[in-house]
């Protein structure tokens, strides 16, 4: 069994991977698959949107300067001449003192600057009876006011929301270049460790990081290449590290210096290591290194260190080569401490806290082992690496799990 002669620090552990890791090339992604993925280059439209003028009411289409002194006991009769449907407009010319029937998203005819709304309107043999003045372009949507034909739509590193997709489609677009998403394995490691379902013996434990970080990878955006289950088995360890075909391999447990902590050997015999042991509680025996094409990020097997090595390191690099930004998923917000957070200088600490009524607590029961405090947590502060702590009644920057499900 080593020891850890030193620990690197957070911030140059992040200087590595930002120096190191540059997004990945594009690929054209069908429009309707592209939800969630990110844009390669910006998007202009080819085209105006609405392409031409429409209704935005049920109702007339006239002439406006027609209405003035239109009211309820002075309506104004139009010759009622047709309508106007959308997809199906009416494709003369509306002369004065003529209307058009038309329908919300219809097409404007020539000749007409306005809709008034059928609520202010009575139709009495081809008749119709305005009692509303209306001002001209009133419940016209002009051609091109969503959209100008040349108009930057997207940015390029967008991540596709819904609605963008839908903007795309409004425009057009059948294919968008996109950044392809890197290709995640995970190697799961721990003789100890049973697959949910499968027979459990008194001393085996379910392995819970596997589910976690197919959640955590997806959430990045990268794409799983392969979930590896394997024994603390040297050979094994290193023909799934090893093997071509990932971006980034992530391996679960066994990365510190055990007896049975294989993985930094292989990758310093494989590739190199120029990182293991990071001054952070917890999560300090990570590890993160190269073997071949895959950046690997060794992660201690501790479901609590798991969960915040990958969140400080692996969604890093994850989010950096699909091309998205490289901060936390996570939303900020500050609130007062009610209880001290003890941390030392040298050490940044990640606490999981419970938000009240009047601020937030760190959990009483926090080791590295106990998965419910992120569960019970809903969000977490960190203790910078120069700081002893934070004191009852200071306030303090909580990283929120989820800003929607909190108790
Ligand atoms: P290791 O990093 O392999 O030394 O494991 C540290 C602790 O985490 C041990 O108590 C393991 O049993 C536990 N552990 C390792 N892998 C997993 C896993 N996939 N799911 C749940 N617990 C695990
Ligand atoms: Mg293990």
């Amino acid at each position: 069994m080593r020891g850890f002669r030193e620990r690197m620090l957070v911030r140059d552990v992040w200087a590595w991977i930002d120096e190191r890791i540059k997004p990945l090339h594009s690929e054209s992604c069908p429009t309707t698959n592209s939800h969630g993925r990110v844009l390669a280059g910006d998007i202009q439209s080819k085209m105006d949107v609405p392409p031409f003028n429409r209704s935005a009411m049920d109702g007339y289409a006239l002439q406006a300067d027609q209405t003035v002194g239109a009211g309820d006991y002075n309506p104004i009769a139009f010759q009622f001449i047709g309508e106007s449907f959308p997809g199906q407009p009416f494709l003369g010319e509306v002369a004065r003192g003529h209307c058009v029937r038309i329908m919300t998203g219809a097409p404007c005819p020539l000749g007409v600057d306005a809709v008034v709304p059928a609520e202010f309107a009575i139709l009495e043999d081809k008749q119709v009876h305005i009692t509303q003045a209306v001002t001209p372009g009133k419940h016209v949507g002009l051609a091109g006011e969503d959209i100008r034909k040349g108009d930057k739509i997207l940015n390029s590193n967008r991540r596709l929301r819904p609605q963008d997709v839908g903007l795309l489609a409004s425009v057009g677009v059948t294919e968008v270049e996109v950044i392809r998403q890197p290709k995640i394995r995970l190697v799961i490691t721990g003789n100890e460790l049973v697959q949910p379902g499968e027979t459990r013996s008194p001393y085996q434990i379910f392995d819970s990081n596997s589910v976690m970080l197919q959640g955590l990878v997806e959430r990045d955006g990268g794409m799983l290449e392969s979930c590896i289950h394997i024994s603390d088995d040297c050979e094994a360890v290193r023909t799934a590290i090893i093997s071509p075909g990932a971006d980034v391999v992530l391996v679960s447990g066994g990365s510190s210096v055990g007896a049975e902590d294989f993985a930094p050997v292989i990758v310093v015999e494989e590739g190199e290591l120029p990182i293991h042991g990071i001054a952070m509680r917890p999560s300090s025996p990570t590890g993160l290194g190269r073997v071949g094409e895959s950046t690997v990020v060794l992660l201690p097997g501790n479901p609590v260190s798991c969960l915040c090595a990958y969140d400080f390191f692996a969604g890093r690099i994850i989010r950096r080569l699909g091309g998205s930004r490289i901060d936390w998923p996570y939303s900020q917000q500050m609130y007062g401490l009610q209880k001290k957070i003890v941390s030392a200088i040298g050490r940044l600490d990640y606490c999981r806290v419970r938000i009240h009524d009047d601020g937030v607590t760190p959990l009483a029961i926090s080791g590295a082992s106990i998965l419910s405090s992120t569960t019970q947590a809903d969000g977490f502060v960190i203790v910078p690496t120069d700081s002893e702590g934070f004191g009852p009644g200071e306030k303090v920057t909580v990283y929120l799990y989820d800003s929607w499900s909190r108790k």
